[in-house]
């Protein structure tokens, strides 16, 4: 394999790639703004200049091809002395508003001035003022005095979010962004500049002046706004959730994620409806009891029924160890056959680039766990349908919202004698329950989803619960021990009383008489591995942060 040196560093190459992509895949970061993996170059920032043997000149390692035998310097005098004055050259117009920038400590302008600047200006002229507040759109704000004009953003929407929104206007040290005329920035990934803005020039409105970032946990973790299952970064301050930003895997979502998924996807876990606690109906309404009461409550009504009088429906927004206990639980301890789930789907709503028509994170997953109709039972239409006639008339649901899918499933659940539902949040479902567990929502727990791939990914917990105080284990702990107050600024306590499906269903089978032994989420998965031929040989360590993808060829095979 050809080769180049780099700082005295034997670099291995492919034909093609600059001397920037080579080293970025050993992990060495030369310096750079207008450079991204995923945009085309456009070499205008010059901060990646190195020297190289045999050429006369400073080259830029983001459009300079790799060769064999080259030897590529990026601390000699020459090559430090231009990044110094391109750097001077970049800050002085530049505001130096860091303390209340919220790019500050996640800036690369930043990280460059104290890595590669001389720490002073020799610029005595007035700077040059552009606007501040620029509305770009209905997620983005733009402050022209920040913007190092590299490009990004405007290559961003041409080549990814593939549509011409953005582009410069005005000269030299007027040059600026702008939206070209009668457009905004207004595609369904348009806060993705936000993350690929070297600087704090484009930032979320969404999020921006919420917290300094050094404030903050981040979790890896995934999006649960649709079957692509976007890897993301969770990021938590005082057990609440403020911001989603995309995490890296080639394999799933690149370096992006939508707008949607970013906004509109972990609120509900901050939401002032969750339930926290267990519920019961008593005159008409929903009260807080017991763990003890609703376990007895729930198991004396279940044993009233007919087998055949009862349902169970699981769910695409369930883990997969969650539905693989709730089958199990319908199948062997209930002894049902009316087992399934409610399907997301919203046809032509997906596109080509991330966002699927399939709103839920994990529908291979339940449908693989086992949460689908046994011989002779009923899917979800028909499931309805006998609720409707009363021929059903005890269901068991898992966090689902079945009104928010049809408001004819309104008339339809009130026909039911018991309607058992585990749930996160009120919602027009709940209200229609006479029991009501309260769910652990997918910020709060471990556990996997299979995305529309075939690729299984592992949730990680990043809020607290009330019950995760005493059953995480000792590294989780440690991560989200960081989070100082559990209160909230009126003394309300911030962790909910809420657990996960599977932690859940456990205690009830172990009331109606079945020993389930499961203590975590992993032990479960472990059972699947040996259970569920497509997890055969899969270790939860092995998933790792990345995923890993089943077999698709049997994937292919599998009812879905
Ligand atoms: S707004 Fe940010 S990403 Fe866009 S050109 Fe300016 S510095 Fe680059
Ligand atoms: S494409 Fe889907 S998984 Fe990805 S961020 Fe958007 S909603 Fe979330």
């Amino acid at each position: 394999m050809p080769h180049f040196i780099l700082d005295g560093k034997e670099i291995q190459f492919i034909q093609g790639q600059t001397i920037i992509e080579a080293a970025a895949k050993v992990g060495i970061d030369i310096p750079h703004f207008c450079w991204h993996p995923s945009l085309t170059v456009s070499g205008n920032c010059r901060v990646c200049l190195v020297e190289i043997e045999k050429m006369p000149k400073l080259a830029i390692a983001c459009s300079t091809l790799a060769s064999d035998g080259m030897v590529v310097n990026t601390n000699s005098v020459k090559a430090l002395s231009a990044r110094n004055a391109v750097m001077e050259f970049l800050l002085i117009n530049h505001p130096l508003d860091c303390p209340i920038c919220d790019e500050a400590g996640e800036c690369k302008l930043q990280d460059y001035a104290f890595d590669h600047s001389v720490g002073e200006s020799r610029f005595v002229e007035n700077k040059v003022h552009k606007e501040k507040r620029v509305s770009l759109g209905t997620h983005v704000m733009f402050d022209g005095e920040r913007c190092i004009s590299c490009s990004r953003c405007i290559r961003f929407c041409d080549e990814i979010a593939g549509v011409n929104e953005l582009t410069f206007i005005n000269r030299g040290d007027k040059v600026t962004i702008d939206t070209f005329p009668g457009k905004e920035l207004s595609n369904p990934y348009s806060l993705c500049v936000t993350d690929i803005c070297p600087v704090g020039a484009l930032t979320s409105k969404d999020f921006r002046f919420k917290s300094r970032v050094w404030d903050m946990s981040s979790t890896k973790t995934i999006c649960s706004g649709c079957s692509r299952g976007c890897n993301v970064e969770m990021w938590v301050r005082n057990n609440e959730i403020l911001r989603l930003t995309p995490r890296y895997n080639e394999e799933v979502n690149s370096y992006w994620m939508c707008d949607e998924g970013r906004l509109n996807t972990f609120k509900s876990v901050n939401a002032d409806i969750r339930v926290n606690g267990p519920h019961i109906k008593r005159d008409g309404t929903l009260v807080k009891a017991g763990w003890d009461e609703v376990f007895a409550l729930a198991t004396s009504e279940l044993k009233s029924y007919n087998k055949s009088e009862i349902a169970v429906l699981g769910s695409a927004f369930a883990t997969c160890e969650e539905n693989f206990v709730l089958a199990k639980f319908a199948k062997s301890v209930l002894g049902i056959k009316n087992i399934d789930f409610a399907k997301h789907e919203k046809p032509n709503s997906g596109d080509d680039i991330l966002i699927r028509d399939d709103k839920s994170p994990n529908s291979f997953g339940a449908e693989l766990a086992g949460i689908h109709p046994l011989k002779d039972g009923l899917n979800f239409q028909n499931i309805m349908r006998a609720i409707d006639e009363k021929k059903i008339k005890a269901l068991y649901l898992v966090e689902d919202d079945l009104v928010s899918l049809d408001e004819d499933y309104k008339k339809i659940l009130s026909k039911l004698e018991l309607f058992i539902v585990h749930s996160s949040n009120f919602n027009s479902t709940t209200e229609l329950a006479d029991i009501v567990f309260p769910a652990a929502t997918y910020a709060e727990k471990n556990g996997t989803w299979i995305n529309f791939q075939g690729r299984i990914q592992k949730l990680l917990p990043a809020v607290m619960t009330v019950e995760m105080d005493r059953s995480l284990d000792g590294m989780a702990m440690s991560r989200l021990d960081k989070f100082g107050t559990e209160f909230d600024r009126w003394g309300k306590s911030k962790k909910m009383n809420a657990r996960p499906i599977w932690k859940i269903i456990t205690s009830l089978a172990n009331a109606l008489g079945t020993k389930y032994k499961y203590q975590t989420s992993e032990e479960i998965f472990d059972e699947m591995s040996k259970t569920i031929d497509l997890f055969k040989g899969l270790d939860y360590q092995r998933v790792g942060e990345l995923g890993v993808k089943l077999n698709v060829t049997t994937l292919a095979k599998v009812k879905v």
